[in-house]
């Protein structure tokens, strides 16, 4: 893919990180966003580094705070109204609180995976989209999860139950953006919106898991987001709203 402008939501650790890392690598420009700048030492030490060829920006964005939001995109507003285009989107920004079981999860451990993984995520896209309605981006991606789909639900999961949800309706309303926007018409319909499954990938979240069956085919970050990007550069508005793992395999909802 040609360098152009990168938002990453979520950008601090783990997979939401490492897309930073190869985007810059590639030449990009990328806007970092993070929900604590002051704690988030890896993104300041990644665009710190001159060998990069691409230039980072680093932003503060908690996506379960409106007031955050709305003050991170009136930052983007500015820039927009400056002549920046954001060429690509990825909604990061994930939680997974273990276990999370229907049985057992409090009203506030639902809410908040509800509000980390589904409103959030969703809110912060339609409302970059609002700003960018002379020019939209040209893909929006949701990083979701294989728990998320109904069609693949595995009753071994025991212990996922409100994260999956939340990525369920993620997945849910993500294909409901992907649709209204292609029925607006006009630029609208030139937005393709993605669902991403990044695999099984060793990261922060991963390693608070502990589960009783053999989780299979375990990859780094490293290789799940040079796999994800891939798949990213070779989808177009003839693919929005459909969601797809990293290895390039399309997923069933
Ligand atoms: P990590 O726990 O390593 O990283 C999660 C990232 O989300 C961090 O940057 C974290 O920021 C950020 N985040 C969490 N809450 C908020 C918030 N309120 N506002 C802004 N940012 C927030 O997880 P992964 O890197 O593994 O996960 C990334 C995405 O991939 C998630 O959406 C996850 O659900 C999904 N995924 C991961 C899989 C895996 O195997 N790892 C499998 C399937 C899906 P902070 O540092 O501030 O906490």
């Amino acid at each position: 893919m040609a360098p152009s402008t990168w938002l990453v939501v979520g950008a601090s650790r783990g997979i939401g990180l490492e897309f930073v890392r190869q985007l810059l690598e590639q030449g990009n420009q990328v806007i970092a966003a993070v929900r604590n700048p002051e704690t988030a030492n890896q993104i300041w030490q990644l665009s710190a580094q001159p060998t990069r060829p691409g230039a980072c920006l680093i932003e503060q964005c908690d996506v379960t705070d409106e007031a955050s939001i709305d003050a991170f995109v009136d930052r983007m507003k500015a820039l927009v109204s400056k002549g920046m285009k954001i060429d690509n989107l990825i909604l990061n920004a994930g939680i997974l609180k273990y276990p999370n079981r229907a049985t057992e999860i409090s009203f506030s451990d639902f809410a908040l995976h509800l509000h980390t993984n589904t409103i959030g995520p969703i809110i912060v896209a339609q409302k970059l989209l609002s700003i960018s309605s002379a020019d939209p981006p040209s893909k929006v991606v949701f990083i979701s999860s294989d728990s998320g789909s109904t069609a693949d639900f595995r009753d071994h999961e025991d212990g996922f139950g409100a994260y999956a949800s939340s990525k369920a309706a993620l997945n849910q309303m993500l294909r409901h953006m992907a649709a209204e926007l292609k029925r607006k018409g006009g630029k609208w319909q030139d937005v393709c919106v993605l669902a991403m499954h990044p695999g099984e990938v060793q990261t922060d979240m991963a390693n608070n898991i502990s589960v009783d069956w053999e989780v299979e085919g375990v990859i780094n970050a490293d290789e799940s987001v040079e796999k994800m990007l891939k798949v990213i550069g070779e989808k177009d508005k003839s693919h929005s709203g459909t969601f797809w793992r990293w290895d390039g395999r399309e997923h069933p909802w």
